[in-house]
This record gives structure tokens, C-alpha cells and sequence, in this order.
């Protein structure tokens, strides 16, 4: 299983270390910087999916940071750590760019219910959509169920792949390089009629028992998946 990557920006060891332990056990990779300059250089390496940031901070405080860190990255979200709990010291963390601020000193289960909220927030958005129609066809990128009409449509695993692959493309003219490659992860040089013949397959079980075709040839060209005329 991979871990989810969080980076521990703080300059005290003792503070560092009890994150760190209590992140730990709950199944998350960590790693601490115990300055600013190793804090940034650790947080643009695009390693951690969460930064948890202490405001003072040797070389760079936490609020700069913070903006460096946003210059570079809009989505990784920040917690800051503060002693001081003054207005100002939160709107600043705000206005940095940091998503939520936790006052020291603090419980720890308070520090992973924030970071749940935001990973998970995060993920929501990041999420694309994974439902893609195309007329009546309708493909679940999740479950990997398709549909023509109200119509279930089993496929094989590297017949969904193509058909994703042209869903994902729709309306765009396919090459046999580009199927080759991104489905079959082989070149076409090597003179396979395989993508043809996943076509037919594709064709078969998508367009043969409806009117409106979706899958067309582009002699010359590749194949392409469509909607409209
Ligand atoms: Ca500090």
C-alpha cells in the first residue's frame, strides 16, 4: 500500500516528533524539516499530498513559506502551527495561502481530523469525471460499466480500454500509433492488425444493433468516436 506523504515543517523536536509519531500510527509517511530553506525545498519537491507548517521558523517563516510554496503549488493543502493565537496570525496564515491553522498547544486527534478533511476535500476536487456520455452510450469510469440506451454492454478489459481511450478523445480522430501505444503500450511498426480487430469487436457489441453509428473510420487517418453528424 502506498502511503499518504505528509511533510512536517516545524523547528521543534519535540513538537516535530509527537506529529510525526501520532501521524505514523495512523498509517501516514512522514517526513520533518526543521528549518524553512529545507522546509521549501522538501515541500516543491511535489512528494506530500499535505504540508503542515509551523509559523516561526529559522531562515523563512512559515508565512513566506507558505507563499512560496503556493507560487509553485495552488493545491497542496497547508495547515499552519502557531503559539501565538491572535487574529492577525490567522488571517495571515489565510492570506498565505494555508487552508486551515491550528492553535498550539493542540490534541493530536484535532490535527487529524483537520488534515482528513482537507485530504479528502482535496480529493473531491481532484476527481474527474467519471462518467462520460456520448449519445445514448454512457461509460462509468468507477466501475467500469457501459451502457447503450438502458442496455448493459459487457466488454473484456482491453475492449473497455479502447473504448475508454476513444471516450476520452471523443470527437478527435484517433491514430493506430496513438491506440497502439496508449492501449496496447506496443508500437504499430510492428505490423499487428490487433486494433483492428478490437474495432470489430468494439463495433459489434457498441454500434451493429442501433441506428446511429459512434465509431467511425477515417481511411488513413485512425478511427474516431462521435456524436454529431
Ligand atoms: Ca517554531
Amino acid at each position: 500500500m502506498i502511503k499518504t506523504k505528509i511533510l512536517i515543517v516545524e523547528d521543534e523536536p519535540k513538537v516535530a516528533e509527537f506529529i510525526k509519531r501520532g501521524l505514523e500510527e495512523n498509517d501516514f509517511g512522514t517526513e520533518i524539516a526543521y528549518d524553512g530553506q529545507t522546509g521549501r525545498s522538501l515541500a516543491l519537491s511535489g512528494r506530500f499530498e499535505l504540508i503542515i507548517l509551523d509559523v516561526n521558523l529559522p531562515h523563512i517563516n512559515g508565512f513566506e513559506l507558505c507563499r512560496l510554496i503556493r507560487k509553485e503549488n495552488e493545491k497542496v493543502p497547508i495547515i499552519m502551527l502557531t503559539a501565538l493565537g491572535s487574529v492577525d496570525d490567522k488571517l495571515n496564515g489565510f492570506d498565505a495561502g494555508a487552508d486551515d491553522y491550528l492553535i498550539k498547544p493542540f490534541e493530536f486527534r484535532e490535527l487529524l481530523a483537520r488534515i482528513k478533511a482537507l485530504l479528502k476535500r482535496n480529493l473531491k476536487s481532484e476527481a474527474p469525471e467519471r462518467l462520460i456520455r456520448i449519445a445514448d452510450l454512457e461509460i462509468n469510469q468507477e466501475s467500469k460499466m457501459v451502457k447503450r440506451g438502458n442496455k448493459k454492454i459487457d466488454l473484456t478489459a482491453k475492449e473497455y480500454a479502447l473504448l475508454e481511450y476513444l471516450a476520452k478523445n471523443k470527437n478527435r480522430v484517433i491514430s493506430r500509433n496513438d491506440i497502439a501505444s496508449r492501449v496496447w503500450d506496443i508500437n504499430f511498426d510492428t505490423g499487428t492488425n490487433v486494433i483492428d480487430v478490437y474495432i470489430n469487436f468494439l463495433r459489434k457489441k457498441i454500434d451493429k444493433d442501433y441506428d446511429k453509428k459512434l465509431i467511425h473510420t477515417y481511411i488513413g487517418m485512425g478511427y474516431i468516436l462521435k456524436d454529431e453528424e
